[in-house]
């Protein structure tokens, strides 16, 4: 028969790891599920600075210590992924490809992974000057030229991390305007060292064994115009910026199709790219078993009470009086309630912040958390999940 766990941790993360030291020092002998390769983004980091207690230290060191302590305090930890789920039935169910395990209670930080561009150069070229994390790969820019792709908060910081390696970092973002944190967006406009390079967007990569330069492109070019049979070579090496007399930025794009095959695509020397445009949480397991966000981030309850919050914050600035005719608009109660509902607001229990919309399902980490994906918030939510995971487990004793 099937042994039933107290707490079965899926992921073995800084969250991860972080619930099992608690639950296994509180006598529940989690199973964690750490996944194949273990260690999540930590083990594809060089030094950390940032964690507290670590004036530096390696990501795959800090994870190997964070095993340690939690299998020293008796967590089994298995490395191996949970393929399916079934959280409708109880206790829970969880499949590996080979065999099903069951849990009272079960704490999700699967975490998340970056989104690349999708061009089998950048594949190619990966680890070989195409990275994702700057923070664990800018050392090896040091006084090179790199370029940063994406107009969110992460290239923002992406770019700012690099300028402490590399001469010059160039930031390249498809629309003319980014979606960034304004003040992120002040530092990044204002440093001597980054350029940015408005509706552009990334062709391709080039180079052989490691990253020469990258083939970009104006967004804001006609599309089609090029058949796609033709070859177009290149027209500009070297810094994009140096006055070329071949290009006219008042050149006529249909006049003249050898001209606008030089302004279509450029070639920009550059000894690395960091692709800055996302995470994508890993949680494609769970689709229908509890509730996602648009991005499929875990909502938890927090989180939801925090969606609910600002629905209500607009729909109360919407009240406010029109400042031409005082009147206060009319409230159509029953279109917001209906909004309200396809919030979930009642298919949560706020009384456990981190739990999911299924009763005794719990998720911390970067999987939940999209704007911070640091180790030790990682570490601090994941913490918060197990002493949930405890106090219901208590309460539910009866299971
Ligand atoms: P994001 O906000 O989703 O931004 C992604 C950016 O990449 C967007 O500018 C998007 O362009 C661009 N992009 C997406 N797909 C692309 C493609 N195929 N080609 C080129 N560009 C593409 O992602 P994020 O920057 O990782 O931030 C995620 C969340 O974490 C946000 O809530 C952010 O505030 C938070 N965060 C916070 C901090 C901080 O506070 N220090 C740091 C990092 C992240 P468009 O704008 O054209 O869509």
């Amino acid at each position: 028969m099937v042994k039933i766990e107290e707490v079965i941790i899926i992921g073995g993360g800084p969250a991860g790891l972080a619930a099992a030291i608690y639950n296994a020092r509180a006598g529940l002998s989690p199973l964690m599920f750490a996944g194949a390769p273990y260690g999540g983004q930590l083990m594809l980091t060089s030094e950390v600075e940032n964690y507290p207690g670590f004036e530096s230290i390696l990501g795959p060191d800090l994870i190997e210590k964070m095993r340690l302590q939690a299998k020293k305090f008796g967590t089994k930890v298995l490395d191996k992924n949970i393929i399916k789920v079934d959280f409708t039935k109880s206790p829970f169910e969880l499949y590996t490809s080979e065999e099903k395990y069951l849990a009272k209670s079960v704490n999700i930080t699967t975490g998340a992974k970056a989104i690349w561009l999708g061009l089998e150069s950048e594949t190619r070229l990966r680890g070989k000057g195409v990275s994702a994390c700057a923070t664990c790969d800018g050392f090896f820019f040091k006084d090179k030229v790199v370029a940063v792709v994406g107009g969110g908060d992460s290239a923002m910081e992406e770019s700012l991390t690099l300028t402490k390696f590399a001469s010059k970092v160039y930031l390249i973002h498809r629309k003319a305007e980014f979606r960034a944190s304004q003040i992120m967006q002040d530092r990044v406009k204002k440093h001597p060292k980054i350029e940015i390079l408005w509706n552009t967007e990334v062709e391709e990569v080039l180079g052989k064994t490691k990253v020469e330069g990258i083939k970009i492109k104006s967004t804001k070019q006609k599309k089609n115009v090029i058949p796609s049979t033709t070859t177009v070579i290149p027209s500009l090496t070297g810094n994009l910026h140096s006055p070329d007399p071949r290009i006219r930025e008042d050149d006529d794009e249909s006049s003249n199709f050898a001209r606008l095959a030089k302004r279509e695509f450029r070639v920009l020397s550059v000894d690395g790219l960091f692709v800055a445009i996302g995470h994508k949480p890993d949680t494609d397991i769970f689709k229908g078993q509890i509730e996602l966000d648009e991005k499929g981030y875990i909502l938890t309850s927090a989180v939801n009470a925090v969606r609910i919050n600002k629905f209500l914050i607009n729909l109360i600035s919407n009240q406010t009086p029109n400042p031409k005719n005082q009147k206060i608009g009319k409230l159509d109660i029953g279109n917001y309630l209906g909004q309200l509902d396809q919030l979930g607001i009642s298919n949560f229990d706020y009384g456990y912040q981190y739990m999911t919309s299924v009763n005794g399902i719990f998720a911390s980490g970067d999987c939940v958390d999209h704007s911070y994906r640091q180790a030790g918030t990682a570490v601090g939510m994941g913490i918060a999940a197990a002493l949930e995971v405890e106090r219901w487990l208590e309460a539910n004793s009866k299971l």
